[in-house]
């Protein structure tokens, strides 16, 4: 039965000037899997018989543009129509020295042998174009996991866990994703080889969480974390395992959203550490932080508590709000009124005020202490009441409270 792929002609047009150089070349991986699931990949990968070199002169050939990007590992990058394809040639791994890093890469003529080196196998498959259409490369039946909804490791588990502990992961944000379950073997590899995860560099473990965060069931892949022993390595300084309970009714446009969902019974020192540990950059973190440093605060729906807050917290009031509200509580009038405020403009801060420093020095207050002093007297009423940020009207009440010191 022929397949239908809906490869981009600058995909086939790169699988062409390999196969008229005399190599064999498929796409591979992601793409030939999210193509069987009716889905559109994010990328498309070619796997090749051609030494680096050989992709390099065979793109060459037709005019072709390529770039090293990964020579060690065997990536060319082939520039066609202003997108590039990384084409890998075959490869077995070597040894694996710490759950980690292969040893070594070799390059082998066998396609066979380089989907053997894949992870699962719904991730082992190739693809090319024959006479009659598409052709699969299935040999561990990953069509068929694909039917079954099902992720199984190529070969055996505990073994390639053993190689690269993330791949536990990988398999946990792949079933969250599609919806799948881990097949028994694969499952209980998972809760002997756990501790292989100490070897994985932080910000891959935080890529890998953020894909679950990002997918349609994060609750159930945390669920998963759980069951095979691996969550308290994701998160060594907070059980997140209660707060999960709800994660799927939020947005999976914002994983940094939901992450703060799942640190909300957390300690601000067991926040502070997850976010450093995670190695999240300084504008996630604080966002992170941000979101969870409303827990607690006692709330008030008024125009004088919005604008206090979006001096505080900027326009990240309205999501700190809204994670308060699907944690149970009813924000939605506050954060009405912080919307209006910020619609409005509302001043909250003294570079808003409608006088200046130098408007201040013209009515006689010295620079320095006095005059901040002046100015935070100036915002503290209009906070109050925002009808007070007029010139004139700021300048007299400025008059008044220097006078009044
Ligand atoms: P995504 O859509 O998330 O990118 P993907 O399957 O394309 O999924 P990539 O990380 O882009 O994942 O990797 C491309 C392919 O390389 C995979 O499909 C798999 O065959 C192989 N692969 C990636 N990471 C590993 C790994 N850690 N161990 C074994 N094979 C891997
Ligand atoms: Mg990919």
């Amino acid at each position: 039965m022929s397949i239908q792929i809906l490869c981009p002609d600058y995909v086939q047009t790169v699988l062409a000037a390999l196969q008229s150089a005399g190599h064999k070349a498929y796409i591979v991986g992601g793409c030939v899997r999210d193509s069987l699931l009716g889905k559109t990949p994010a990328d498309w990968d070619v796997t090749t018989s051609a030494l680096p070199e050989q992709t390099e002169q065979a793109a060459a050939a037709v005019g072709l543009k390529t770039f090293r990007t990964g020579i060690k590992h065997g990536t060319v990058s082939v520039l066609c129509e202003g997108v590039t394809v990384e084409c890998t040639t075959f490869r077995i791994d070597g040894d694996y020295k710490d759950s980690r890093h292969p040893e070594s890469v070799r390059f082998t003529p066998s396609l066979a042998q380089d989907l053997a080196r894949r992870d699962f196998t719904i991730n082992a498959m190739a693809a090319t174009r024959g006479t009659d259409g598409w052709e699969i490369i299935d040999p561990f039946d990953g069509q068929k996991d694909l039917q079954a909804g099902m992720i199984r490791c190529v070969g055996n588990p505990i073994k390639r866990f053993g190689e690269d502990a993330l791949r536990m992961l990988r398999g946990v944000r792949f079933a969250a994703r599609f919806g799948f379950i881990i097949e028994d073997k694969t499952a209980n590899a998972m809760y002997a080889c756990a501790g292989g995860l100490k070897s994985i560099s932080r910000e891959r473990v935080r890529e890998e969480l953020i894909g679950m965060l990002k997918s349609p069931d994060p609750e159930g892949a945390i669920k998963t974390l759980k069951r095979r022993g691996l969550l308290k390595f994701v998160f060594p300084y907070a059980d997140v395992t209660a707060s999960a309970r709800g994660l799927n009714q939020t947005s999976a446009d914002s994983p940094l959203f939901r992450l703060a969902y799942l640190l909300y019974d957390a300690i601000d020192d067991a926040v502070q550490k997850t976010t450093a540990d995670l190695k999240l950059s300084g504008a996630d973190a604080g966002y992170v932080r941000t979101l969870l440093a409303l827990r607690g605060e006692a709330l008030q729906s008024t125009p004088l508590f919005a604008r206090q807050m979006i001096a505080k917290y900027g326009k990240d009031s309205i999501p700190a709000l809204a994670l308060r509200k699907v944690k149970g509580e009813d924000t939605t009038a506050l954060s009405d009124t912080v919307a209006e405020q910020l619609a409005c403009g509302a001043c909250v801060s003294i570079s808003e005020l409608a006088v200046k420093g130098a408007d201040l020095s013209g009515i006689g207050i010295p620079k320095g202490k006095e005059m901040g002093a002046v100015l935070g007297a100036l915002l503290d009423e209009v906070m109050k009441d925002p009808t007070l940020n007029r010139k004139e009207t700021l300048l007299a009440l400025a008059k008044q409270i220097y006078k009044e010191k």
